[in-house]
């Protein structure tokens, strides 16, 4: 699966997102879970606090 690159407010830039093996139960019931986390710095982010535009875009890739 191909990472979806966001910009990394820590990292300053542009930068690939894996998402991590979820903990909370997320998955559990079927559902996305929506954390992702920077591959260079580790910083979490939520699926819905990225720009919409560019969630879109991996919603298409996938
Ligand atoms: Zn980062
Ligand atoms: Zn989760």
């Amino acid at each position: 699966m191909e990472h979806p690159t966001w910009p990394c407010p820590t990292c300053g830039q542009d930068t690939e997102f894996e998402q991590p093996t979820c903990i909370d139960g997320h998955t559990e019931d079927g559902g996305e879970c929506p954390e992702w986390a920077c591959v260079h710095c580790g910083t979490a982010m939520i699926s819905g606090d990225i720009a919409p535009a560019a969630a879109e875009v991996w919603h298409r890739a996938a």
